[in-house]
């Protein structure tokens, strides 16, 4: 960033806090896709020797991504991202074990690529339990393991949330699904990159990520499926993905993910370190200059870059809105409910009203992100909510209450 300091109250140029959404493509990573998409185009079933050069980096890529999560290559599959990971591994270990069982068991606070996946598999006659977690969004792993029974086939529970950033105790989790001999999936979207992750230690047996949110492109994932776990098709055709996904090899997408991966990979601590530090420094600002407002998720076992406030009082719809006037990227609920003003499940599971519950914000930020333009936003921030509660009947009742 080579922004000169900013003077309060100044304009600045775009200020991107939404980085659970999606991220920037890293430098790195847009070169090496373009070399795919202009060069290397082959299709990589090709026979030809063009073909068989890209097929090779493929499997190059699948070895980088397998080691970062001390898996085998062939226990990596590439996806379309992490919707598709999680459709496939829910629906796919659900048909493929129907006749053992028809119980799932997943939480309150997954995303919609979790939540929606259930549902209409509860459609089809399978019965699923959604654990409750704490004020802080942690799932209890003594109720998850009373919640197991006899026909259980599957637990899908997410390794960090997207909303309010607390990671999950999966490794205990997973330990229990195992005891238990139930198959573990985590949706590791938020997590990969961010967070170390070994399969094999934490006992995971399928794990979605996707690249979008780790500086790759959008529109390309991993589904990683443990040898030996017995699982159905989601995308059915030729044999790509040794027959297990279907679909022509989408060759740039792949580079792009295993290159956003080498960069979390060697970035990981100096970015976590980076992002905690301006995460701080935005969270204690807020909480210092603006009243009534009270920060979501776990205080320490949480992704760095992410803040979740609930200003009392007001609209997180109006906020978001204020903010982009003033060029402030952030996000209210999850992507999925903005635009409409359905509530976050996320923030009704950890315990908040519906109406605090309203006046949520989201800021994810990124090593990129520098403190002036923290200032910029409490700044911002302060003004802002400051004129929607003054124009709130529900702060008004509330100070009349309060004798003020
Ligand atoms: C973004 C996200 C997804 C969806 O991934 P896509 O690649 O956008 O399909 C799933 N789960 C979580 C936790 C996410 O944050």
């Amino acid at each position: 960033m080579h922004r000169p300091p900013l003077k309060k109250g100044d304009k600045m140029d775009l200020i991107y806090m939404d980085n659970a959404a999606t991220t920037k493509v890293a430098p790195e990573v847009y070169e090496v896709m373009k070399e795919y998409f202009e060069e290397e185009y082959a299709n990589a079933s090709g026979a030809y020797s063009f073909a068989g050069k890209t097929s090779a980096r493929v499997e190059e890529a699948r070895r980088l991504v397998a080691d970062f999560l001390g898996a085998k290559s062939n226990e990596i599959f590439f996806t379309s991202g992490g919707s598709e990971s999680d459709n496939w591994a829910i629906k796919g270990i659900a048909d493929a074990l129907k006749s053992k069982g028809n119980h799932i068991i997943t939480t309150k606070i997954e995303h919609h690529a979790v939540l929606h996946t259930c549902e209409y598999l509860e459609s089809r006659g399978f019965e699923v339990t959604y654990l409750d977690v704490d004020e802080y969004g942690l799932v209890d792993p003594k109720a998850f393991e009373a919640a197991i029974r006899p026909e259980t086939i599957l637990a899908s529970i997410m390794f960090a949330n997207n909303e309010i950033g607390t990671i999950e105790p999966i490794k205990e989790l997973g330990k229990i699904a195992h005891e238990h001999g139930v198959i573990f999936h985590t949706d590791a979207v938020q997590a990969y990159g961010h967070v170390k992750i070994d399969v094999n230690e934490m006992n995971i047996d399928l794990l979605s990520a996707s690249g979008h949110k780790i500086n790759g492109p959008k529109g390309v994932g991993i589904l990683y499926i443990k040898k030996g776990i017995r699982i159905n098709n989601l995308i059915h055709g030729g044999s790509q993905e040794r027959g297990k996904r279907a679909g022509t090899t989408n060759t740039a997408g792949i580079m792009g993910f295993c290159v956003a991966t080498k960069l979390a990979k060697e970035r990981m601590d100096e970015r976590n370190a980076r992002e905690e530090e301006l995460r701080d420094y935005l969270v204690k600002s807020v909480l210092e200059r603006i009243p009534y407002t009270i920060y979501n998720g776990h205080p320490t076992s949480r992704l760095s870059n992410n803040a979740n406030f609930c200003f009392r009082f007001i609209e997180g719809e109006s906020l978001l809105i204020m903010l982009d006037q003033k060029n402030v990227c952030g996000s209210s609920g999850s992507a999925c409910t903005s635009g409409s003003l359905d509530t976050s499940h996320v923030l009704l599971a950890i315990g908040l009203k519906h109406e605090i519950a309203h006046g949520s914000l989201r800021l994810t930020v990124s090593a990129e992100n520098t403190k002036e333009e923290v200032d910029y936003v409490v700044d911002a921030l302060e003004t802002i909510v400051g004129r929607l509660r003054n124009m709130s009947p529900l702060y008004e009742d509330f100070l009349r209450k309060e004798g003020k």
